[in-house]
């Protein structure tokens, strides 16, 4: 008699699926079953609580089951219109079906083998789209990343290496991320900055030409702010000790600021002058959002370097630093990379996201959401008198809430205009120098019905907000 082998006992506790689950597709509606947040987001709020660091806000505290789209459906059984697409991420929408599929069928040829120890060919063809949708004609080369801060932190580092300089200078109201050295290019002091100095050095910031809050008004903003970073780097730092300049063409959490015509074409000739990397952070403004491929594209910008990252994969962590081929051939093998840059289930991820975007013209997309949104947000800034500038391009849009008749900021006012719109089922966000910026990102494939609903909602919050403070001033 022989003894037959025992098959090997399954360890795992976790099932393991003969088919992919796949909820229904959500009816891109609002629905609201419950208070916001309800019951069991209240319950689960109080057991995060308990487990995670409370370093980490939270917008609005609803824990979601799904999402499709531009809706996010909660547990309690809610349907809420995303105006924030998790920061600019989701611009395809949640869960686009293609990205679904290239992440099902990357994660079972395999997870990961670290670019770095064996290859693979979605990061070559990652690299190859953003080397061909990326401004300019010159010859170009790609490095892949995890993380918005580590592609601008690569990109000062290949900066450096390629000038053999090592000053860096950024702009008012920057935000390039919350790493040591990205936190310390962010210009916001709480909560980004305060308490985890000493900070990076060789870090300088020049002014941005805001056009709403220039100190020569509005129509001095590009000469003016110019004029003052010559002065810092020809008197302060020194030129030739200049590695890089880096500015976001539309700056993000800052307040989405436009700066006014001329700033970004000026800042990019004066770095070009001086030999110095001019390095555009299009990590927000990148893949269509604001109503081109890319933001620099509005103004002819050919930056050296670009830094990009949120929606290039539909969700999944991935960023990329694009550019000169030379600047990125300059830092030497084996200096630059990381385990997870470039992950491939990320990289098929984000050839899926890249092929939705041009396939349905996103960037088309955005500019008729600008088209339907930016009047109405005008129209209610003149009918209210809290709203002391509207702005932005594409999908990349906001309103900078003052006290009535004034420039001086409203922090109060966006807050509460946020919290109403989040009662009535509706994601905004808060940003800004002064906490006074709402600003929307919706996804760019939001239904035209379902932007309007929101819409609705953000006026009504409005009206109610001046109306209320309009008594409180009486
Ligand atoms: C979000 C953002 C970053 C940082 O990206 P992370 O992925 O959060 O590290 C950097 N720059 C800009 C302009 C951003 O909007």
């Amino acid at each position: 008699m022989t003894d037959t082998i025992a098959p090997p006992v399954a360890q795992t506790s976790l099932p393991v699926p003969s088919a992919l689950p796949a909820p229904e597709p959500l009816v891109q509606r609002r629905l609201l079953q419950t208070q916001i947040p309800g019951p069991r987001s209240v319950e689960l709020q109080r057991r995060r609580e308990a487990e995670v660091s409370g370093g980490f806000g939270v917008t609005l505290p609803v824990f979601v089951e799904q999402a499709s789209g531009a809706i996010v459906l909660d547990v309690d059984g809610n349907q809420l219109i995303d105006l924030a697409s998790g920061i600019a991420v989701t611009s395809v929408g949640a869960s686009a079906p293609e990205v679904v599929a290239a992440v099902a069928e990357q994660a079972a040829r395999f997870t990961h083998t670290c670019f770095m120890v064996t290859e693979y060919d979605g990061f070559v063809d990652v690299a190859a789209a953003l080397n061909r949708l990326t401004p300019g004609d010159h010859e170009k080369r790609t490095a892949l990343f995890t993380t918005g801060a580590e592609a601008v932190e690569n990109a000062i580092k290949i900066a450096r290496t390629a000038t053999g300089r090592e000053a860096v200078v950024v702009l008012d109201h920057a935000y390039h991320g919350r790493t040591l050295l990205t936190m310390t290019m962010t210009a916001k002091h709480v909560p980004y900055k305060a308490g985890f100095g000493p900070y990076a050095p060789e870090v300088y910031r020049a002014p941005m030409a805001y056009p709403f809050r220039a100190p020569g008004g509005p129509e001095r903003a590009t000469e003016d702010a110019l004029a003052r970073l010559e002065e810092i780097v020809l008197t302060q730092i020194g030129a030739d000790r200049v590695a890089a300049i880096v500015a976001e063409p539309i700056q993000g959490e800052g307040g989405f600021i436009v700066p006014s015509p001329g700033f970004l074409p000026g800042v990019a000739e004066f770095a070009r002058r001086h030999g110095i990397v001019f390095i555009a952070d299009e990590i927000q403004t990148g893949f269509g959002r604001t109503g081109r491929m890319f933001a620099s594209e509005h103004e002819g910008i050919v930056p050296d370097l670009i830094t990009t990252a949120k929606a290039l994969a539909g969700g999944m962590p991935l960023s990329a630093v694009t550019g000169r081929a030379e600047l990125m051939n300059a830092v030497p093998p084996g200096s630059i990379g990381g385990t997870y840059a470039g992950n491939p289930v990320a990289c098929a991820a984000a050839l899926a996201a890249i092929e939705i975007i041009e396939r349905d013209d996103l960037a088309g997309r955005a500019r008729d959401i600008e088209h339907q949104v930016l009047p109405r947000l005008q129209a209610l800034a003149a009918q209210t008198g809290i709203i002391g500038d509207v702005r932005g391009r594409g999908a990349m849009l906001a309103m900078e809430l003052v006290k009535p008749g004034t420039t001086e900021p409203d922090a109060a006012a966006a807050k509460a205009i946020a919290a109403h719109c989040h009662a009535e089922g509706v994601i905004t966000l808060v940003c800004g120098t002064f906490s006074n910026v709402i600003r929307l990102l919706p996804p760019l494939v939001i239904e035209p019905e379902l932007l309007a609903d929101a819409l609705d909602v953000i006026e009504q919050a409005v009206r109610e907000h001046a109306v209320q403070s309009a008594e409180a001033g009486a």
